[in-house]
């Protein structure tokens, strides 16, 4: 592979495969993407276990400029959005662009040349710009339980779904209640012999509008002109409300509360056993911590090979695991619905960044609160952005997001490149300025409003803080493609 590149982005999920169609768009050529799968789409490469699909409207889950008519449902399955990768991979001519299977290790700024230096698994490289798209749930978390690596029988993670294990008459265990287990649980429950859910947390669940859309539906999308803007502009709406808008306008927004009523209520209505009921009712305010969506989730806890075990876990064994109340559970097969490292320093970015001074981005992030200039960029770090920095994102589709971040750093490689300058970094004013408007609007986010203490969401940072983007997506998406470019300064080595 060549050694030097004018930008090199890390990860070839949704955000790098958008931000290079922008950036060759807007003539830049010269550009490496870099991933340690073996493929492109990102989460939707990674996860593969029964039941994944998209838990926002699929005419909201894909770009404004590649809109399919193909989805089968409201809510596509994984396997289309995979799909839907290979396809913009292949259409935008990507592929040429792309090194699979290739982990990158450390990135340090090296101040003579303005360049980045990039190590990898597969060898070193430079670049004038760096762009880190590596995805905020990219990064597997597995629990450090006790005993955990004694167990004799077979360990999975979601995100690592080994197709191998033939889950069919096995007693099966899954740890975790959150977005990727409310998918599994019901899919895999009717072909197991057994299966515990060891829940910590309870989640908010609620039911989705998840439609088969047959083919003369698909055909009339495709056919009738405006069809496909107006199923997107219903759908951009409805997550609007349901995700920024309680999130960020929790305080404002007239009987907000109505919408937990509404999920105890579905709850009530799935859920037979009283006492399971109430296990699995949450003690925190929905919001405070993704919630999901899914039609089967509560009713198979009806099941009677279905167990919910709340009790805490003491320790995995050989056989199964053991509560801190004494229970036994024999397992043949644990599945770790864990989640992911999301705001770790060791995940947020996943490699370690050296940027001027030698100051290490995760340590910095980590120490000083997380912040970046509208997610994008962060000062002491010259030529490197990212696409889901520190008050980044806002709880919206991931897409217009990714559109808004790529419109933002084309803008200001644009301006570099006019003004030739080989070194591009956010003003700390500028940053500190934006941080302080996000702060000062967190009064009325329901992470401050609401209940949120004992919610476990991995929204909160250790220092308390809820790195997301208190605003809506429209105001993004403007502010994307009109901030002052004084906000950068832009310099020329030598
Ligand atoms: C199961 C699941 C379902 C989801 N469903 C939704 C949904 O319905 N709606 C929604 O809005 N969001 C959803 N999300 C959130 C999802 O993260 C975003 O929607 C979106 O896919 C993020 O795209 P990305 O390109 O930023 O990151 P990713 O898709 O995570 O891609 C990043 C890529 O970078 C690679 N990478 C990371 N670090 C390195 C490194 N050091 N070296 C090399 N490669 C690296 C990763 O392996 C990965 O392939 C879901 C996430 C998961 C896990």
């Amino acid at each position: 592979m060549n050694t030097h590149h004018d930008i090199v982005i890390v990860g070839a999920g949704f955000s790098g495969i958008g931000t290079a169609i922008k950036l060759r768009e807007a003539g830049f050529d010269d550009i490496l993407l870099i991933d340690d799968a073996d493929g492109p789409g990102g989460v939707w490469h990674w996860n593969t276990y029964p039941g994944v699909a998209v838990d926002i409207p699929s005419f909201s889950y894909q770009f404004s400029f590649e809109q399919a008519s193909n989805w089968t449902r409201t809510y596509a399955p994984g396997r289309e959005l995979k799909h839907y990768a290979e396809r913009c991979v292949a259409k935008y001519d990507l592929a040429r662009h792309i090194q699979y299977s290739t982990r990158v290790t450390r990135a340090e700024f090296d101040e003579p040349s303005d360049r980045w230096a990039i190590e990898t698994s597969r060898g070193d490289l430079s670049a004038r710009w760096m762009i880190h798209a590596g995805g905020p749930l990219s990064q597997p978390s597995r629990p450090a339980i006790d005993g955990i690596d004694d167990f004799a029988g077979q360990i999975m993670h979601t995100s690592r779904w080994d197709h191998d294990i033939d889950l069919a008459g096995q007693r099966v265990g899954i740890i975790g209640t959150g977005a990727s287990a409310v998918q599994v649980i019901p899919e895999i429950a009717p072909e197991v012999a057994h299966l515990t859910v060891f829940q910590r947390t309870p989640i908010w669940c609620l039911p989705k509008p998840d439609l088969a859309l047959p083919r003369a539906a698909r055909a009339a999308l495709s056919a009738v002109p405006g069809a496909k803007s107006a199923a997107r502009l219903v759908s951009q709406a409805f997550v609007e409300f349901t995700f920024p808008g309680i999130a960020h306008y929790y305080a404002r927004i007239p009987g907000v509360g109505q919408v937990e009523k509404a999920a105890r209520a579905w709850l009530a209505s799935q859920v037979r056993d009283p006492e399971t009921r109430a296990k699995l009712t949450p003690d925190y305010t929905l919001g405070c911590k993704r919630p999901s969506f899914h039609n089967g989730y509560l009713k198979t806890f009806n099941r009677e090979n279905v167990t919910l075990e709340t009790d805490s876990i003491a320790r995995v064994t050989a056989d199964g695991i053991r509560t801190e109340a004494g229970n036994e559970h024999t397992l043949d097969v644990l599945i770790l619905a864990t989640g992911f490292k999301v705001t770790d320093k060791d995940a947020m970015p996943s490699y370690p960044v050296a940027g001027r001074g030698g100051a290490d981005l995760g340590d910095h992030w980590d120490t000083y609160r997380h912040h970046a200039y509208q997610g994008v960029s962060t000062a002491g770090f010259p030529n490197y952005f990212t696409t889901f920095g520190p008050y980044g994102y806002n709880g919206a589709s991931f897409f217009t997001l990714i559109e808004a971040s790529a419109a933002h750093i084309v803008r200001v490689l644009e301006a570099a490149r006019e003004r030739e300058a080989s070194r591009v970094e956010v003003t700390e004013a500028a940053q500190e300025a934006f941080i302080a408007d996000m702060h000062a609007r967190g009064h009325r986010q329901v992470f401050r409003q609401g209940a949120c203490a004992n919610a476990n969401s991995y929204y909160f940072t250790r220092h308390g803080d809820v790195p997301f983007r208190a605003a809506t997506t429209p105001e993004i998406q403007w502010k994307s493609r009109h901030f002052p470019l004084d906000d950068y300064a832009f310099m020329k080595a030598g």
